[in-house]
């Protein structure tokens, strides 16, 4: 047994993708974005649930990632969505039909299209994120470009820059006309039938007109909202798409227990110093393990279905934790870093307040090696 396990539920998943399913309508396809480890979730494991879900495509951010994914998946089509460095001395393992490769320079296109069999092409459109693909101004001239080198071209493709941000809107609407500017320039170079994409899980909640012809849903698939602005954007615009339902738990077990006497201090730096008899457990997760250390004296894992505050600071590979108000803790107990115990749970909203970060950052961290355990 390893010092963590990592539980993934089948039927979260399964519920997540019901639910944009009904959002999204029959004409829209679902992407499952299982870029970074699927969000810290397990590359392969995710990308078999989702599969076996009924996902229609996959998303990954390199071409690692889609290689990994095809050693396994023969048949999946597989949406590569970031830059992939070192493009020209990589361009032959890119040679697969079901690769989607989405690209944001003529250069790129031309590679690719010597290949046989050629990937499917999805050139990226900078509407306002000023991060990659060609600057939606130049639509006109790219498109004429691409028209008069026959480059084979299927699919168009843009990125939200602010949709999780704010409540208001105005940024990603005028991101969504550009796009459809963009669309219909390429349209009148006889580029008619261009799979149209731009949608992640924010603005696929959130816009009926962004899903096109695929949404790319990434943190809404593990069960987590994209940000408490979609939430509440959702609410104040009258929508209600439904309940989420997180995919992961995150479990240790307690691996040592001390009575300590007042005043006793606890952890590197002494940061901590009990006030009374403090029974403390030690855990070990740390930071190595994904934990983050701003966790230190501050946040909880759940003991028995109460909450155990840490204690001092999170090291590389433990934690202490305060349980004087667990008496029946004992050694080998399951501790919950992340999920439900009881009718107690903490989420990676949770991490996210406490440490001043995104929920996406704390599922990310999470140790890659540890083995994802798959439940129904
Ligand atoms: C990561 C990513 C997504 C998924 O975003 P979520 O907010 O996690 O749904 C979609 N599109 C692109 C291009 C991405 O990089």
């Amino acid at each position: 047994m390893q010092s963590s396990q990592i539980y993934l539920s089948r039927s979260a998943f399964s519920h997540n993708i019901a639910l944009f399913r009904k959002l999204i309508g029959p004409k829209s396809k679902f992407t499952a974005v299982v870029k970074s480890n699927a969000y810290g979730h397990g590359l392969l494991a995710t990308a078999s649930i989702a599969l076996d879900a009924g996902a229609d495509y996959l998303g990954v951010n390199s071409l690692e990632e889609a290689l990994s994914i095809r050693r396994v998946f023969s048949k999946a089509t597989i949406l590569i969505m970031g830059s992939i460095p070192h493009l020209k001395e990589r361009v032959a393992e890119l040679a697969d039909e079901n690769f989607w490769v989405m690209v944001s320079r003529i250069e790129e296109m031309e590679l690719l299209a010597k290949l046989s069999p050629t990937p499917k092409i999805h050139l990226k459109v900078d509407t306002g994120m000023s991060r990659l693909g060609i600057p939606h101004q130049n639509a006109e001239v790219i498109a004429k470009e691409i028209a008069e080198k026959k480059l084979p071209l299927t699919g168009i493709a843009t990125h939200f820059a602010s949709t999780e941000d704010f409540t208001e809107h105005s940024h990603s609407m005028l991101q969504l006309g550009n796009f459809q500017d963009t669309i219909d320039t390429f349209a009148k170079h006889g580029f008619i039938d261009l799979i149209c994409h731009c949608a992640s899980s924010a603005s696929a909640m959130l816009f009926s007109e962004a899903r096109m012809d695929l949404v790319r849903v990434g943190i809404s698939l593990y069960g987590l909202w994209p940000s408490l602005e979609t939430k509440l954007s959702l609410s104040l615009m009258k929508k209600d798409v439904g309940m989420l339902k997180p995919a992961l738990t995150w479990k240790t077990q307690i691996q040592h227990i001390q009575n300590l006497n007042p005043g006793t201090f606890v952890g590197y730096g002494s940061t901590f110093k009990t006030t009374h008899e403090t029974r403390l457990a030690v855990v070990p997760v740390g930071y190595y393990e994904g934990l983050d250390r701003k966790l230190s004296n501050h946040g909880y894992m759940l003991v028995h279905g109460e909450r155990a505050k840490i204690l001092g600071r999170i090291c590389m590979n433990m934690t202490m934790l305060d349980i004087t108000h667990i008496p029946d803790a004992k050694i080998g107990d399951d501790v919950v870093i992340i999920g439900k115990s009881g009718n107690e749970m903490i989420s990676a909203d949770d991490h996210a307040t406490w440490t001043g970060t995104i929920n996406y950052e704390v599922v990310t961290k999470i140790l890659g090696s540890f083995p994802r355990i798959i439940e129904d």
